[in-house]
């Protein structure tokens, strides 16, 4: 092939490219719209418009009022040209959920089913996904992989759980699941999966530190549009940070983590009832015992917030379990905390709320591979 021959089809290529990310960033757009904001050909956009529609990548439902003459075509991708699907494992369960192109989890559920670091445990978890695959009859050519978020700090090539303390899955691979699963397959640790949930909701961010409140602790720090990795993957691991050297035993073997006070878990721990109880019943005020227990909470919360802030200071990012149990009083009296104790005090807008709860970790897994798909259309 001559240099001219390659350089044109690496140009359609781009220009193929260009066209689609256009649509997929304006969500609904016309012809005349991308041929003006692209500064391309009206025949240029027309052929790769009929060639992306043709691939069913694109559709055309539907008119834009006119202003005179002929109505404008409305352009859209198509959202499940491809689907994703992301599992969070957790001791006594998973979440699972299948998102579209734009990160809408159009299911999410939670399966009971105990860990353990057995084949036993891995036929039945990917039994289980290829169950649910078959029962929702998604078509096996749309799916781009199967993300799996686990708890447990992943080597930097993502195949293996190098710190499973929680779990105690140290040594999980991920062929342990692949070698079942007739799909590409990605692991990553829970909490850069749930930073990378909030981190698609809020791209103008360039950094932010992500507090995970699940049944366990997490965190992540976002530098640069990215999720910090660090030297040996444990950047962001705020659950450890010692808040009192002579407080309660973590996981960890150390005393006083944020951990132990922080973690969904922590919070079940101390009220004598599971989550969902313990919320509804707080609201109702009636009970000194839970509000000064959630007051206890929150002053921990602050304290770790305060102190992170100094050392990246960017917005927070309230995410997971706990999350949309965060009321606006909540928020206010986290600032209090902090701005009475900080020489920089911080606003209500540096403080951002997840909305996607328990299912956070297993949605932002997903995201991998729809990632990955926009990037290479
Ligand atoms: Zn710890």
């Amino acid at each position: 092939m001559s240099e001219k021959g390659l350089t044109t089809i690496t140009l359609k290529k781009i220009n193929r490219s260009k066209v689609y990310q256009y649509i997929y960033r304006n969500r609904q757009t016309s012809k005349m719209q991308i041929v003006q904001d692209l500064q391309m050909g009206l025949s240029t956009v027309s052929q790769n418009l009929n060639l992306l529609e043709k691939e069913g990548l694109i559709d055309r439902n539907g008119y834009f009022d006119s202003t005179g003459g002929r109505k404008a075509q409305a352009i859209q991708i198509v959202a499940d040209f491809r689907i994703s699907i992301g599992i969070g494992i957790l001791k006594n369960m998973f979440h699972i959920t299948a998102i579209d192109l734009y990160g809408n989890a159009f299911y999410t559920d939670t399966i009971p089913l105990p860990y353990s670091n057995t084949e036993d445990y891995y036929k039945k978890l990917t039994d289980k996904i290829r169950g649910f695959i078959a029962e929702h009859h998604y078509d096996e050519q749309k799916i781009l992989g199967i993300s799996i978020a686990t708890q447990g700090i992943t080597s930097p090539d993502n195949s293996t759980v190098i710190y499973g303390n929680i779990m105690n899955n140290t040594g999980m691979c991920l062929e342990d699941f692949s070698r079942h699963l007739p799909y590409p397959c990605h692991l990553e640790h829970d909490s850069k999966s749930a930073a990378f949930l909030e981190l698609w909701n809020h791209p103008e961010l360039d950094s932010a530190v992500v507090f995970l409140l699940n049944r366990n602790l997490g965190g992540a720090i976002i530098t640069d549009h990215r999720i910090h990795q660090g030297s040996s993957m444990h950047s962001g691991t705020l659950e450890h940070m010692c808040m009192d050297p002579d407080g309660p035993l973590c996981y960890c073997g150390n005393h006083g983590c944020l951990e132990t006070y922080c973690s969904a878990n922590s919070l079940e721990q101390s009220a004598g009832m599971p989550v969902k109880e313990f919320f509804p019943l707080l609201r109702e005020k009636k009970s000194p015992r839970l509000t000064s227990l959630w007051e206890d909470y929150l002053r921990h919360l602050a304290f770790a917030m305060r102190n992170l802030n100094l050392i990246v200071d960017a917005p927070i990012i309230i995410s997971g379990y706990l999350a949309p149990y965060f009321t606006e009083e909540d928020i206010n009296q986290l600032l209090e905390h902090i701005n009475s104790s900080s020489p920089f005090p911080i606003g209500k807008s540096q403080i951002l709320v997840g909305t996607h709860g328990q299912y956070t970790p297993a949605i932002g897994a997903a995201l991998f591979y729809v990632d990955q798909f926009i990037r290479s259309v």
